[in-house]
């Protein structure tokens, strides 16, 4: 399986495992963890969680689907603006590990930028990372001049990924941030790839253009949205799948290669950005 270096020569396969909203319902519990284990048995070893989801109950629930299974993990959390003072950020981080029940994260994100100072963040990230309790770090739902601020800061040049919203009907980054991020090798993490809502994921998946390559490759969909943001090969992707079935479909993606005329079809159906517009977020 082609891998990729996340962060600082860690190699991981650019297909992940989002996990919002999972761990909320005690009714879908066993089929979501025997999802991400499916996920990790295919490889898809990027966990993607944050203290906010289910208020902490998707990182516990992926608690119990990884149990045994460390290593083969790469974990992203994050932490929530409102925490993300230097003690804040701290403290949040060791309550997501202990309901990870692990003594790390690979990856530790600022979930979006609001009013605490960047710095105290950062601080408070070199802080964690010192002591062995994160390995990487980032950000998350940041445009170029959020970047440029953080970059210009102590600690700001270790920023490790990006992680922000793309898909073939949200193409907004493409017109500087996917460049700017290119040029630094800065790897970006593709949030939503699938458009996140049961409806939104509908309409995606029902256009007719995706529907047609989809067929031409005999893949689902879901495959044919998850390979068009893989083609970029600076971008790692996280689709959330609460059963084995989608995650099956989903793994297709990594082998899918989408012809310069599929490519142009998707580009008809959802035409790339033509101005630099506000970056979109969930
Ligand atoms: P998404 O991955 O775009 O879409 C999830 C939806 O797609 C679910 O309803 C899922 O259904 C469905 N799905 C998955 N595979 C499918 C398939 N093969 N066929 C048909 N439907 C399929 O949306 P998301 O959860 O918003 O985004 C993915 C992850 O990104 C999140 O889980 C989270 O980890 C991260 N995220 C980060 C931010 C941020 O601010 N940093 C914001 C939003 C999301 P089932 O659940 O039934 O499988």
């Amino acid at each position: 399986m082609e891998t990729f270096n996340l962060a600082s020569g860690q190699p991981v396969a650019r297909l992940g495992q989002g996990t919002w909203r999972i761990g909320e319902q005690n009714a879908r519990r066993t089929e979501e963890i025997a999802a991400l284990r499916a996920g990790l048995d295919l490889g898809l070893a990027v966990i993607d969680t944050a203290e906010m989801y289910g208020d902490g109950r998707s990182e516990e629930l992926i608690a119990d689907a990884i149990e045994g299974r460390r290593a083969e993990c790469y974990l992203v959390s994050k932490v929530l603006p409102h925490n993300a003072t230097r003690r804040g950020t701290v403290a949040a981080c060791e309550r997501s590990l202990r309901r990870l029940r692990t003594d790390y994260l690979d990856l530790y994100l600022l979930h979006w930028r609001q009013s605490e100072p960047l710095d105290t963040t950062l601080e408070a990230f070199l802080e964690l990372r010192s002591a062995g309790k994160i390995r990487h770090y980032g950000v998350s739902n940041f445009d170029v001049d959020d970047l440029e601020d953080a970059r210009a800061l102590a600690g700001g040049d270790g920023i490790a990924a990006n992680q922000v919203l793309y898909s073939l009907e949200e193409r907004g980054i493409e017109w500087d941030l996917l460049p700017w991020c290119r040029r630094r090798s800065l790897p970006v993490m593709a949030y939503s790839p699938l458009g996140s809502s049961a409806s939104a994921v509908r309409r995606l998946l029902g256009t007719k253009a995706v529907r047609v390559i989809a067929q031409r490759h005999a893949a689902s969909a879901a495959a044919v949205a998850l390979a068009w943001v893989l083609r970029d090969e600076q971008i790692v992707v996280v689709p959330k799948a609460a059963t084995v079935e989608h995650v099956r479909a989903n793994r297709r993606a990594l082998d899918l290669d989408l012809s310069q005329d599929d490519l142009r079809e998707l580009d008809t159906a959802f035409p790339p950005p033509g101005r630099k517009t506000s970056l979109a977020m969930i």
